[in-house]
């Protein structure tokens, strides 16, 4: 169990389940050559998903490629079921980054074969957690500037205002299908850049001048992954 912490206290809630879009930034879904889709592709990572940004990163690396996809987080304060932008805009507690870690290679064969994406991003630690900040900070959810350092060289940088489903009308969207409670995250997308990580990279992460955080990444397969 996984609690975010918010504006530097554990937040009320635990990360119940991360709520994903997919293809949200057109630049990213060109580099990875897949067709701008008509609705949000939506996926949900569960609970032991989440995991703390600034402890050091255990990623598998025994299955290929793992890929950082740099992303703004949102921490739902609210139950929102069937929800207005309205309601979305009053139900929110926190901002922060998250990475949505993927198994590339072991994605691209699950979608080559048209089959659930679930072993290659909702393994067990796929999604780190920065620290969140009050969501009563942000003006403009679609004004957010956002990037990722790889031992010490940019490898994503991104604005929100590059969604192609802003913030307020995509968490409504998500909540039609999928109820969201208090501690439920929902991730925003990835802009281009991703690539993979390896076993002693640091990274640098930060949003706006609201969060820096400093991780680094490790791996219990890394023995094996270099024989
Ligand atoms: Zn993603």
């Amino acid at each position: 169990m996984f609690t975010p912490s918010l504006d530097g206290a554990p937040f009320s809630s635990p990360v119940g389940k991360i709520v994903c879009i997919g293809r949200n930034y057109a630049a990213h879904t060109a580099e990875l050559n897949n067709p701008v889709p008509d609705t949000p592709v939506l996926f949900i990572k569960p609970a032991d998903a989440a995991c703390d940004l600034q402890a050091p990163l255990s990623i598998p690396l025994s299955q290929g490629d793992v890929h950082h996809e740099l992303e703004v987080a949102v921490l739902i304060g609210q139950r929102l079921t069937a929800a207005s932008e309205a309601d979305v805009a009053s139900a929110l507690a926190g901002i922060g980054l998250g990475l949505d870690l993927t198994l590339r290679d072991v994605q691209s064969v699950l979608k080559e074969k048209g089959l659930p994406w679930e072993r290659a991003k909702a393994f067990d630690g796929s999604c780190p957690l920065s620290p969140f900040v009050s969501a009563a900070r942000v003006s403009d959810w679609q004004n957010l500037n956002f990037s990722l350092h790889r031992n010490g060289a940019q490898q994503q940088s991104g604005n929100s205002s590059d969604m192609l489903n802003p913030v307020l009308s995509l968490i409504a969207h998500m909540s039609q299908t999928f109820t969201l409670n208090p501690g439920d995250v929902v991730m925003t997308g990835t802009p281009p850049g991703v690539g993979p990580l390896e076993a002693g990279d640091t990274l640098e992460l930060s949003l706006e001048d609201w969060i820096l955080v400093t991780t680094s990444v490790s791996s219990p397969d890394s023995v094996e992954a270099k024989s």
